[in-house]
Order: structure tokens, then sequence, then C-alpha cells
């Protein structure tokens, strides 16, 4: 590989090839190198941790005003907005998303970055309630100081503003360890930063091998937090990490969201948005509607209309604006979706849609799956109990409420679920009931910066997004103010 080929990654405010060995970025729908990228080595590690300590601490920074700190953010937006159209093409040559989701992504990430900002310029510290009349006290919000970000590769423009911006508008500097297959979006966010007049050493880009850069970065003594989201087999691995070194942590993890079908339900509203909840992004989404459960009476009804719709859902191309649906990420990834289908089989499955790769010119060299719905399971079916993260859909009848409950929060997740209803008393009923932290009633897979995110049981720790987000990469401190003039009695002669 010759090294001009090979495209410099960001450490401490300098861009530079760094010492790993290089990987690669391909584009899923025809398996072809997008760019040859160079990683981080140890000692890239401790230079941009290091950098990145001097940064949070330099006085200079510290003092910056939070208005001029959020100037720095709005600039950020602006440029994000300029560069829409190749920040979506980036994103799709790196996971093979369809552009007209990507383009959603860096809209998402520009009014997140812009309401972030805002929420800085507006952040106030707290006089705290009086307790006492002589005391008066008062809360500030401090940084925390170094923040590791390791985000997926499914959603990554989306996942890495919703860390780096609010962490650095709370006064702390960032390491991001992007996924390896998508390293390119974070490379590209680094110029950005750089270009709205970030100081150098705020933020860097360590690309490489989680279990290689990841892990070093976030066991480095430096640092203070790690903001995660993946799989929760390495959330977990992560939190052993951080509790090793008594910091903090927010784990964005997996799920295996229910949605439920009522008999009342709108069918055709409800049949597009379960579609919609599952099969886009070719299912690869923590929040993915992979269990589906409909009421008794409507079943067969309701899924006949949606093995038809299914049918039409238009694969292909993620560079064609009207493709609803690209390739999984990679052929390991699509042969770990297909053993899942098989292993559903083998429990007595029956697929009634798709259930294997698809053939044709059109989807020879890439990753291509078809739209998959399996019928004839229980909850207890392991493809109901794990996650697959792929187009795959279970699909199971219920009769009663009870029973219901007892199957939707019967699984290790809590990340998200949908109810799908004309009676919004029976809606609120039962989403108290659900064990989830985000619930869809008559929609599926919105999303709102101003709403906080945050996965129940095994789904997650912590949360992000929320008006004060920003906090949660900040720690207080309190102060008391004695206004009372005479000498405390307690060593006074007796
Ligand atoms: P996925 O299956 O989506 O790759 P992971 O949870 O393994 O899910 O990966 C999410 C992110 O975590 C990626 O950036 C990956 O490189 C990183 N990662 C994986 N293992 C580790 C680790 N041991 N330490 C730190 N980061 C890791």
């Amino acid at each position: 590989m010759k090294e001009d080929t090979v495209k410099k990654i960001f450490i401490a405010g300098k861009w530079k090839l760094g010492g790993g060995e290089p990987i690669q970025s391909h584009y899923p729908a025809d398996n072809s190198v997008n760019a040859k990228i160079s990683t981080a080595n140890s000692d890239d590690i401790n230079e941009a941790i290091l950098a990145a300590e001097h940064a949070w601490r330099n006085p200079k920074w510290r003092d910056t005003l939070p208005s001029e700190k959020a100037a720095i953010l709005f600039k950020v937006a602006d440029l994000l907005e300029t560069k829409k159209e190749h920040l979506a093409q980036l994103q799709t040559r790196d996971n093979g998303k369809p552009i007209s989701e990507t383009l959603g992504l860096v809209s998402s990430s520009i009014a997140t970055t812009r309401y972030i900002a805002s929420s800085l310029e507006t952040l106030d510290s707290q006089l705290t309630n009086q307790r006492v009349k002589s005391l008066m006290t008062f809360t500030t919000y401090e940084p925390l100081g170094v923040i590791a970000a390791i985000t997926p590769w499914n959603s990554p423009i989306a996942s890495e503003i919703q860390k780096i911006v609010p962490a650095l508008a709370g006064g702390n500097a960032v390491i991001l360890k992007p996924a390896e297959a998508t390293s390119l979006i974070a490379l590209e966010l680094a110029s950005i930063f750089e270009e709205a007049g970030l100081p150098a050493g705020l933020f860097s880009v360590l690309t490489g091998k989680g279990s290689v850069v990841g892990e070093e970065v976030v066991k480095h003594p430096l640092v203070q937090k790690i903001s995660f989201t993946g799989s929760t087999s390495t959330g977990r691995h992560l939190a052993h990490i951080a509790a090793e070194k008594l910091i903090s942590t927010s784990l964005e993890l997996g799920g295996k969201s229910p949605t439920i079908v009522f008999s009342d339900a709108n069918l055709d509203i409800a049949v597009n948005g379960v579609i919609y909840g599952i099969f886009s992004s070719s299912g690869q989404a923590c929040i993915a509607g992979s269990r589906l459960f409909i009421h008794e009476s409507i079943y067969e009804k309701f899924l006949q209309s949606l093995i038809e719709k299914t049918k039409n859902i238009v694969v292909g191309d993620p560079e064609k604006n009207d493709t609803q649906m690209g390739p999984l990420i990679s052929e390991a990834h699509l042969d770990s979706v297909n053993r899942y289908v098989e292993m559903a089989r083998n429990e007595g499955g029956e697929i009634v849609v798709g259930g294997h790769r698809l053939e044709g010119d059109q989807y020879k060299k890439g990753s291509y799956y078809t739209p998959t719905i399996i019928t004839g399971l229980t909850n207890q079916s392991q493809v109901c109990q794990e996650e697959i993260f792929g187009p795959v859909l279970v699909v199971m009848p219920f009769s009663d409420e009870t029973e219901l409950l007892a199957q939707t929060n019967n699984s290790i997740y809590g990340l998200a679920a949908g109810i799908w209803t004309e009676d919004y008393r029976k809606a609120i009923d039962i989403s108290k009931r659900l064990e989830a932290g985000t619930i869809w009633i008559n929609t599926y897979k919105k999303f709102s910066i101003a709403t906080p995110f945050s996965g129940h049981k095994e789904s997650g720790v912590g949360k992000e997004k929320g008006r004060l987000s920003i906090l949660d990469y900040m720690q207080t401190k309190s102060i008391f103010l004695n206004l009372d003039q005479t000498p405390n009695p307690w060593c006074e002669p007796k």
C-alpha cells in the first residue's frame, strides 16, 4: 500500500498518518474500496489524550464565555449545512444507507448542533433553595475533562454529533473513536470543527479497531467519561473498565423492540408504520421494531397486508433517491443475519417473505438481503430473544393484554416499543406497563433532540439528548456562603 494513498487522521490539532495498521472503508453496494485510512497507535493515543487534557484545562478556553463557545458550535452547524450533500454521500458510501436516510441524518445533526449551542448560551448555574437563614448556596457546573466517544457504524454522523457537541459545550475535550467501517465521516467532522475555529487539541479522531484503539483510549488514566453507542456485550465490557477507574458512562446499547397492533388500529397506517419501523436502515438500528404482536382478531388480515406491502419495498442502489433499503454493511454481517434466519427455520418458523440474499445483476456485488418476515415462532425462540440487527421481523398473535405484556417485557432489552391503536386511554395504560425507554404511539422511529433517549434493562445506562444534555458531561460544584457575622461558638470557652 502506497503511503500517499492512505488518509491522514486528526490528532491533537494536526493531520498526520497514524502509526497503526491502515484500515479500509468499503462501499457495501459493490464492496469496492472507498479509501484506505491510517489508524492510531499507542503514541498517537497518548499524544491526543495529553493534548486534550492540556486543551480543556487551558485557562484561555476555560474562561471563554458560553456565548463565544456557542458561536463556534453555530459555525459548525453552518458548515454541516453547507456540506450537507457531501456528508450524506460520504456516509452512504461508508455504510450503504440510502441517500434519503443519510440526508435526514445530516439534517438532524445540524439541528442537534444548533439546539445544544442555544442550550449552552442559556445554561444557568443555580441559586439553590435556602435551608438556613445565614447560608446562601449556589451550584455551578464544571467540565469532567477528557471524554471518550465511541460510536457504531449504523448512523455515525448523528450518533457522533450527539456526543461531541454536548461534551464540547460542557467545556470538555473529546477523543472520538469511530467504528472501523465508518471512519470517513468522523474525519470529515474533524475538518469541520477545525474550520469552525475550535482550539487545537479539544477534538481528535483516533481511528482503528475497537479492541485495540478503543480499549486503550478508554483505559487511559486521563479519560474521565465513556460515552458509547454499540452492542450490549461491548457496553458491558466498557462498564467494567469504567467501574475500575471510577468514571461515569453513558451506554446506548442493543434492543429487541416489540410493536403491538390492537384490533382497533387504523390498519393501513399501522402496516406502513410497522414496515418502516423494521425495514428502514435494512433493520440495522438498535430501535428496529423486530418483534410484532398482532391481535388475533385481525392477525390474518394484517399479516397479508404486511406481506403484500413488504414486497413493494425498493431495495437497491443506495445512491438513488427512490431507494428505500440499501445493502447490509458487510458480507460478514449478511452471513450473521442469514444464520439467524436459518436458526428460525430450525426452530420451526415459517419464512413468509424473503429469507435469503438478493439475487440478480443489480445485487451481485453488494451485501443485499431481502426484507424477511417470519411466523410460527413464540417469543421464547432465540430469534425473538437475540438482536439480529437486520431486516428480519418475527410476527406473533396475541389474545389478551396480560399475556401480551408478559411476552413484550420478556426480554433482556428495553430500548423502545410501538403501540398502534385508536384508543389513547389504552395506549397510555399499556405504555406505562411496557419496559422500554421510548414508546411510540401510532408512529415509530421518530426522534427529537429535545426529548431524552435512554435504554431500560440491558439496553443502556444513562441517557442522551434533552435540553440539559450538556449536564451529562459536567460535574456539579456547590458553594456555601455564610451571611452571619457571629463567630461559631464551638471552640469558645465554655
Ligand atoms: P458492532 O457490532 O456494531 O461493531 P460494537 O459494540 O462491537 O458493535 O462496536 C461499537 C463501537 O465500539 C465501535 O467503534 C467499535 O470499534 C468499538 N469497540 C469494540 N470493542 C471495543 C473495546 N473493547 N473497547 C473500546 N471500543 C470498542
